[in-house]
């Protein structure tokens, strides 16, 4: 895994110790696939089909549009149709209902040929334009580029600031610094994408995932415009989710191998606290002649073997939960209703969560 440095000098990007140039497939024989989640975009289908059909007509690589429509209650999925019997390079896949952005991306990875994968929001909040520094970016020698909203048009207490804060924290828990984990445009060669497996709301979480399985990682300022149709379908609970996300993804990370460290190291200090509690209640009877049913002790007793029991317990369950989920199939997170221009069924991979013991 290589390590990032701090910002260089400008501080517009992160420099890295090893970069190592890798220019194995020309520019043009190699396929981009742009994966665009949609939930009720009905009106920036045709600006957002419009410019990345453009993009595509204007750069070497061949480009496929995977859209995929999130259960959307409006006209996003009869505009999505249209542009995909106008152009054999817009392709879609329709969900039943809404399983959520992160369900949507996987499904698009899912389905993506691409030689590079290109997330971005479908809302046109990201600018297509950037598209082909990431990928410029990549040829230098990186895995993923991860774009940053220097210049982020959302709201500033809601959105920018807790973002801001999120961003610090799960920098410094995944060991991956980026600014802006929440971008959703990224460039990703496919073979640090294609086996991630994601759940919640944790597509953001993808570069960390990647370095630990020994990607280089970097990231790009791109830029960032207000929404201007439809609603943003976030606010400030996601930075909740996200916290709980993080302990996830840590714990599967550390731990989804040994899940009875976690729960049986608890364990431990409960019995500890129960040790001490009966070492202090022996001490002050004999000692101070105080009786220890004069004092909490008893029930701190009690309490803490108890939730030592149930910790140990816990830990056993949850050891026969990794086994039953390493060795079982892998269960799609998302329903498909129906694909436009892909060939066959879109297949979810079968590969167990990535970790960096698996890895
Ligand atoms: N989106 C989705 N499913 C959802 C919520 C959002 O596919 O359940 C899509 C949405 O259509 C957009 C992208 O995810 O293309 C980002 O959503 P949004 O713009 O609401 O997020 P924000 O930019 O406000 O963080
Ligand atoms: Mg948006």
């Amino acid at each position: 895994m290589s390590q990032g440095k701090p910002h260089d000098q400008r501080g517009d990007a992160l420099r890295f110790t090893t970069v190592r140039s890798d220019a194995s497939l020309d520019a043009s024989s190699r396929l981009l696939s742009i994966i665009v989640p949609l939930y009720n975009e009905e009106e920036n289908v045709d600006p957002l089909c419009t410019q990345l059909l453009a993009l595509a007509d204007k750069i070497p690589e061949r480009v496929e549009i995977i859209l995929v429509d999130d259960g959307s209650r409006d006209g996003t999925p009869a505009a999505v149709a249209r542009w995909a019997a106008q152009d054999a390079r817009i392709k879609s896949i329709q969900f039943r209902r809404n399983f959520g952005q992160t369900a949507a991306m996987m499904a698009g990875i899912d389905a993506a040929q691409g030689d590079i994968l290109i997330p971005m929001d479908g809302d046109l909040q990201n600018d297509p334009a950037d598209i082909p520094r990431l990928v410029a970016k990549l040829d230098e020698g990186f895995d993923v580029v991860s774009g940053w909203r220097k210049d982020r048009q959302d709201e500033f207490l809601r959105r920018t600031l807790p973002s801001r804060c999120a961003n610090v924290l799960v920098s410094w828990v995944g060991g991956v610094p980026l600014h802006d984990f929440g971008c959703s445009l990224k460039a990703y060669r496919r073979k640090v994408i294609k086996d991630v497996k994601l759940y919640g709301e944790m597509h953001r979480f993808v570069p960390i995932y990647a370095s630990w399985q020994g990607a280089r990682v970097t990231e790009l300022p791109v830029g960032h415009h207000p929404r201007r149709f439809g609603k943003s379908k976030y606010g400030l609970e996601r930075t909740f989710k996200l916290l709980l996300d993080l302990m996830v993804v840590k714990f599967l990370a550390k731990y989804l191998t040994k899940p009875i460290y976690v729960f049986g190291g608890f364990a431990i200090l409960s019995f500890a606290s129960a040790g001490l509690a009966s070492v202090a209640s022996v001490y002050l009877k004999l000692v101070e002649g105080v009786s220890f049913l004069a004092t909490p002790l008893p029930l701190i007793m009690t309490l803490t073997t108890i939730s030592g029991c149930l910790g140990v317990m816990m830990g056993l369950l949850a050891e026969l939960l990794t086994r039953t989920y390493f060795e079982s199939q892998a269960k799609p997170v998302y329903l498909v209703e129906r694909t436009l221009n892909l060939e066959g069924e879109v297949v979810p991979h079968s590969l167990a969560y990535p970790s960096k013991k698996a890895a």
